[in-house]
């Protein structure tokens, strides 16, 4: 009898369906985790559906896990039974590269193990994720959900959230600071809420006029329509820091121009060839650095969730019962959600 039940694709065509296997069986440096809330990423549908030619089926998406711990190996020190924890994109790393020795274990050099369709580093068996009871995770690869945030509403966070987060904190974004966001979806929404904890002042890039109200309600302090040239003109050299959240290709040139000089533009959404190629001038005549940012590392991760508690900062979240998971893939990808699904894991008791 398996272990674990949980929701799977079997197939490139097959949508996520009940499922169940056996769990690896705890180390001694592991914490086991049951479920409670785990996010919906756009990623999963990316695995589920095999966009990246890399899905090893069956797959168990789920990298925005939050649960209590119900056991822990002899050697976790730092979390106990009944603990409210949570597990982000990775699950394991070489621990020892450069990399993991600052703490950046998504920079890997062996490569991060993904908390699922990774490679388990010591029985090389794949790695399954949150659409399911419980986890089993090194204590490394496991942060502490601070008291006071909502654990459905911090679920996200592990991902969205620290994706954000990260670039923002490692390019110093301070208060007073003019920071734009581009994309008003998932990471853009948590892109808006921290940089304003930090104190900058937001403005929202957006394609479409009818986000502007939402986009206020969320925090920015003015919205840019994109589409109009106008208004990009008007914006021309006012920023110092461009946050780039849209997942597909799109001209980056007139956002650059965006930047005053040494502005810093970062992308953390596109991972294909930029296009329209970029104008090397609209870098090189105002010394403006273009960059891109993974995820976080296992200390920034806790670091952000401090940080999210201590400003009541929280993902605006639709609870979701797992049954209803593919229409939920089909309304992220018209982008009818805000901003993110979660889905609530007592809902697979009843599968
Ligand atoms: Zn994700
Ligand atoms: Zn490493």
């Amino acid at each position: 009898m398996a272990n674990t039940k949980a929701y799977a694709a079997q197939s490139a065509q097959s949508g996520v369906a009940p499922f169940s296997f056996d769990r690896r069986e705890p180390r001694l440096d592991d914490v086991s985790i049951e479920i409670d809330y785990c996010g919906v990423c756009h990623t999963d549908i990316h695995f589920a559906h095999n966009d990246w030619g890399v899905t090893v089926y069956p797959v168990v998406p789920g990298h925005e896990i939050v649960g209590r711990v119900t056991s822990v190996g002899s050697d976790v020190s730092t979390y106990k039974v009944g603990d409210v924890v949570g597990v982000g994109c990775m699950v394991d790393s070489c621990r020892t590269c450069s990399a993991c020795e600052s703490g950046l274990e998504q920079y890997c050099k062996e490569g991060m193990t993904g908390t699922y369709n990774g490679t388990d580093r010591y029985d090389q068996s794949v790695t399954f994720g949150g659409y399911s009871d419980n986890v089993v995770v090194s204590e490394r690869f496991v942060v502490r959900i601070p008291e006071k945030l909502d654990p459905a509403g911090a679920a996200p966070l592990l991902c969205a959230g620290i994706t954000t987060y990260s670039p923002l904190r490692h390019y110093g974004v301070k208060k007073g600071d003019k920071v734009g966001v581009i994309g008003m979806g998932g990471l853009g929404h948590m892109g808006v809420k921290i940089a304003k904890a930090l104190g900058a002042e937001v403005t929202i890039f957006t394609r479409s006029e009818n986000k502007v109200a939402e986009a206020k309600k969320q925090g920015a302090d003015h919205v840019v329509i994109s589409t109009d040239e106008q208004q990009m003109k008007d914006a021309t050299e006012t920023f110092d820091f461009m946050l780039d959240t849209v997942p597909v290709q799109h001209d980056l040139n007139p956002y650059l121009n965006c930047l005053s000089h040494d502005g810093t533009h970062i992308l953390v959404g596109l991972l294909e060839p930029i296009d329209p190629a970029l104008e090397a001038g609209n870098l090189v005549l105002k010394r403006r650095v273009l960059g891109g940012s993974l995820i976080g590392g296992m200390p920034e991760t806790q670091e952000m969730l401090d940080f999210c508690a201590e400003h009541d900062i929280s993902c605006d979240i639709e609870m979701l019962d797992i049954k209803n998971i593919n229409e939920a893939y089909e309304r992220i990808k018209k982008g009818d959600v805000k901003y993110r699904f979660v889905i609530d894991m007592a809902t697979l008791k009843n599968v």
